[in-house]
């Protein structure tokens, strides 16, 4: 390990993983981005006879790894659409020889028979798959191309095969254990806690403003703006360059010359920020990610926990900044209602109630993400989250929200917050004139706050559950039992106020 690899000593994880499989044995592992997956298989691969077969899912991300265990001096190679044929050849005549230690392949390889026969006709000593939870469909990435790796156990018997994750939750692990067919595996499920993130969440206003005075708070250090569409993307990264920040969009839809060149800019620093969407990350090793924001609803905790795993990977501090509106969620079901996979869109609900609560509770943020994960955080504290922090001014809006509440039973439960807000703050519109809104007796009495106040209430009380919200176009709030106790004075509301009154 210390001669290859030129590490000290193994993390916990890696070294039962290293014996778990040159002891012969199958494993199933999940580990956090970061956690230090390559050692696990390298470093057996090397010291097996044989070559191992590492089945990656990116083309790109195989070519990194490949570079990174040929710099450690381990014979490495990988074989994909990329490689011409003469190149695909050369390959196959190494591995065959037996002068290859590792060998990355993508799924789809494990469907064609002469690939397999190559297999039986060459030295494997293990086989490795990684993003494991991707044969699932109950994961968050599933590829029908990992389907064919089912067939591992037939084609290479008696090898050890090793599936590594960084997302798995109980219902996937079994799904991938079925699947791959991993005979009594020795299973490890590494810390998920990043000791080193702090995570924050905060209200999320309209307009550049907010955005460009958190971006400020990190002049001169490296960090990545999460968006959801290539449009925002686009639009972001030219405001910030017109303000003066060195920033580079990375979307699916760039061409694949500007999209390499603006992640080799930021990975060599000359750009601080590069504002993308979901497609950038994978297999990017940038160890100074100094900040993660998401300026849009991340689609799963998974997807939120991987794009802010990016932060800190050189163990030092980093932010994670999710800015939370409630006002998103629409947006999000726009796509999700699209759907015509009907398993899909439910499985993509779930994700996105989920991710919804994370923001919108006023729990420890670590606790929640790494309960998620099915690992219980040891302490009341994590003093590394905005909630432990105390960053949040708790009020009571007792008086407030039964003024909302009201307003709600006033108009039969058939408006929309931004309607109720009108009333509240005695606006004058015609739609207020025209149901003679302007006669209640809610009208009007909450002038003393504005609207962004009365927004911030009704996302609160919706993610407490005192008020309910229809579906549809032009949803309506209702009130739920626990609303109704706040109307009859039984339950108060101390409202979570994410201020911006200091920070981390
Ligand atoms: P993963 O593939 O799990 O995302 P990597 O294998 O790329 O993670 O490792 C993440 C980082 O941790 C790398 O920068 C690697 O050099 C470092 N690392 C891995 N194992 C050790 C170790 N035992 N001691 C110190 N650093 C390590
Ligand atoms: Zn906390």
């Amino acid at each position: 390990m210390h001669r290859i690899f030129g590490f000290r000593s193994f993390r916990p994880s890696q070294e039962e993983i290293v014996r778990a499989l040159l002891a012969g044995r199958d494993v199933f592992a999940v580990m956090p981005t970061g956690g230090g997956k390559s050692l696990c298989y390298q470093l057996p691969a090397v010291l097996m006879p044989g070559a191992a077969l590492v089945v990656s899912p990116l083309i790109s991300l195989m070519k990194d790894q490949v570079d990174g265990a040929r710099a450690n001096g381990i014979r490495a190679a990988f074989l994909n659409s990329s490689l011409d044929a003469t190149e695909q050849s050369a390959v196959l005549r190494a591995l065959q020889s037996g002068e290859l230690d590792l060998l990355y392949v993508a799924p789809e390889r494990f469907a064609l028979d002469h690939f397999r026969d190559l297999l039986l006709r060459s030295r494997i000593s293990m086989a490795i798959i990684d993003e494991a939870h991707c044969i699932s469909e109950w994961g968050h990435d599933f590829r029908p191309d990992y389907l064919a790796l089912s067939s591992i156990p037939e084609v290479l018997p008696g090898i050890p095969v090793a599936a590594f994750t960084a997302t798995a939750t109980e219902r996937v692990q079994h799904d991938i254990v079925r699947k791959l067919r991993l005979r009594d595996p020795f299973v490890l499920r590494a810390s998920f806690d990043r000791p080193n993130l702090t995570y924050e969440v905060r209200f999320k206003e309209p307009g550049e403003a907010q955005l460009v005075s958190i971006l400020k708070e990190f002049t001169g250090q490296s960090g990545i703006v999460y968006r959801t569409s290539r449009k925002s993307v686009n639009d972001t990264a030219a405001m910030l360059q017109k303000r003066g920040f060195r920033a580079l969009p990375y979307h699916a839809g760039l061409d694949d010359r500007e999209r390499r060149d603006n992640q080799e800019a930021f990975i060599r620093d000359e750009v601080d920020v590069i504002v993308a969407t979901v497609a950038f990350g994978m297999g990017i090793d940038k160890s100074n990610v100094r900040f993660v924001i998401h300026a849009d609803l991340p689609k799963s905790i998974e997807s939120y926990y991987q794009e802010t795993g990016r932060a800190g990977r050189d163990g030092e501090a980093a932010r994670c900044i999710l800015l939370f509106s409630q006002s998103d969620i629409p947006k999000v079901r726009f796509f999700i209602d699209a759907m015509t996979d009907e398993e899909e869109r439910q499985r993509a609900l779930d994700s996105l109630s989920k991710v919804v609560s994370f923001a919108s509770a006023t729990a420890c943020r670590r606790r929640m993400l790494l309960d998620y994960f099915g690992e219980t955080y040891p302490r009341d504290n994590c003093a590394s989250c905005d909630v432990c922090l105390g960053l949040h001014e708790l009020t009571d809006c007792t008086r407030e929200a039964q003024m909302l509440l009201s307003a709600i039973v006033r108009t039969d439960s058939r408006f929309g917050a931004a309607h109720l807000i009108d009333i509240l703050v005695g606006r004058k519109n015609q739609k207020i004139r025209d149901f003679g809104h302007d006669r209640l007796k809610v009208y009007g009495i909450g002038k003393e706050h504005d609207k962004k106040f009365w927004r911030r209430l009704i996302d609160d009380l919706i993610a407490r559950k005192a008020v309910g919200r229809s579906e549809g176009l032009y949803p309506m709030l209702y009130l739920l039992e626990s609303g109704a106790r706040i109307l009859r004075a039984e339950e108060r509301v101390e409202l979570v106020r994410i201020t911006e009154k200091k920070s981390v």
